[in-house]
């Protein structure tokens, strides 16, 4: 028997089934009042998800293109700013902004760790700190399964002369992203992760200090001028064909999140994270993460000795129909990393802990059958 495939991965994740059939409906032209009522819907929303009163752009591009659009839109060639990096996603910001030719100042942080203002606010207050324009931080990092602390570091930036651009494309929609509250100039999400949608968007808000920043820079820049966007926004549209199909499906998925309730989604995946942690650890399995930052969306696992564990994966996939991700880079062979962000319960969670446990004794991982799901049940609330 051939099931549909969990989704158990860092995104692309589930599709519920009203995004999927939104998806399907017929073309609708995107000049329109019926777009526009979509559209509307979305950005409504939007505003709601991302906790904020700044406009939200909708592009179409996986949600790196938001990142680099970030990036060319709020600097100028030679502007020096600070990355956080904490492992693929952040070394991605560092990738962008040095193909750019800005002035890159790199914090190396060990993968597994993560980062708080005080970090922060060490370097900007080193001589290496001088004059940054901008301060880039992911929120979630999904390839080491840490989430970085955000509301401390617009603590320390907020009496900054410097903008805050955050990498939420795996946390927006699962964990608490205050844009306003927390400061933060730039948020970038992803369709494909916690919004429970198939990959294709990217959304981003903008600060109005981030705007006064971009209307200053001299990138060149056509398809992703945010100042395009804006001005379509404005009269509830998008400046080119937007993608139809996957803005009907963005505001089925964000209306059902708005319905659900931000706190409730919040609840549910920190209890979904704990039941996780917990669950692993009681087989014997270790945490890759460090504890007190390690992510409720996404929890990363160290490879037992001996255990090949992308054999593991395998049995998973190809026997179990479950997805989970691997490591990556370095980490490719050393961690597995389950992700349980944006359509997911606690069966789901669940039926992937006893697929693992079939899975690793298969392998030869000594175990005994239903710990790891005894450990989960105490737990789990949903
Ligand atoms: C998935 C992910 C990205 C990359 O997004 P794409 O949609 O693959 O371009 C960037 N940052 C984080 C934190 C992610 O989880």
């Amino acid at each position: 028997m051939k099931k549909d495939k969990l989704l158990m991965t860092p995104g692309p994740t589930n599709v519920p089934y009203g995004v999927r059939e939104a998806m399907s409906r017929p073309m609708i032209h995107h000049r329109t009042d019926d777009f526009g009522l979509y559209f509307s819907c979305l950005n409504k929303n939007l505003k709601k998800v991302f906790q904020t009163d700044n406009p939200v752009l909708t592009l179409a591009s996986s949600g790196t293109g938001g990142m680099e659009a970030s990036i060319v839109n709020c600097f100028s060639p030679g502007d020096k700013v600070l990355v956080a990096n904490t492992g693929v996603f952040g070394d991605r910001f560092v990738k962008i902004a040095t193909a750019y030719g800005l002035d890159v100042v790199t914090m190396d942080i060990p993968w597994g760790k993560g980062v708080n203002g005080k970090d922060i606010e060490e370097i900007l207050d080193s001589e290496e700190g001088e004059d940054v324009k901008g301060v880039l931080v992911t929120h979630n990092e999904t390839s080491t399964g840490v989430t970085n602390d955000i509301q401390s570091i617009g603590e320390v930036l907020k009496e900054r002369d410097c903008l805050f651009i955050i990498d939420a494309i795996s946390s927006l929609g699962g964990m608490d992203v205050k844009t306003d509250e927390w400061g933060i100039d730039i948020v970038v999400a992803g369709s494909q992760k916690a919004l429970m949608l198939p990959p294709g968007l990217a959304f981003v808000s903008v600060s109005d200090k981030a705007w006064k920043a971009i209307e200053k820079s001299t990138f060149p820049k056509f398809y992703f001028d945010f100042l395009a966007y804006k001005r379509s926004l404005e009269k509830n549209t998008t400046p080119y064909t937007p993608a139809v199909s996957l803005v009907i499906a963005a505001s089925q998925s964000l209306n059902m999140i708005v319905e659900e309730g931000l706190d409730n989604i919040f609840a549910r995946h920190k209890n979904l994270g704990e039941a996780c942690r917990k669950a692993i650890k009681s087989i014997g399995l270790e945490l890759f993460a460090q504890e007190d930052m390690a992510s409720d969306l996404i929890t990363s696992i160290k490879a037992p000795e001996g255990i090949d564990i992308e054999k593991v994966r395998k049995i998973l996939n190809l026997k179990y129909d479950i997805m989970i991700a691997g490591g990556q880079q370095h980490l490719k062979g050393k961690i597995i990393r389950i992700g349980h962000m944006g359509y997911v319960d606690g069966f789901d969670l669940i039926k992937t802990l006893s697929a693992l446990e079939r899975a690793l004794l298969e392998v030869g991982y000594k175990l005994e059958l239903g710990t790891s799901l005894t450990a989960a049940q105490n737990i789990l609330k949903y």
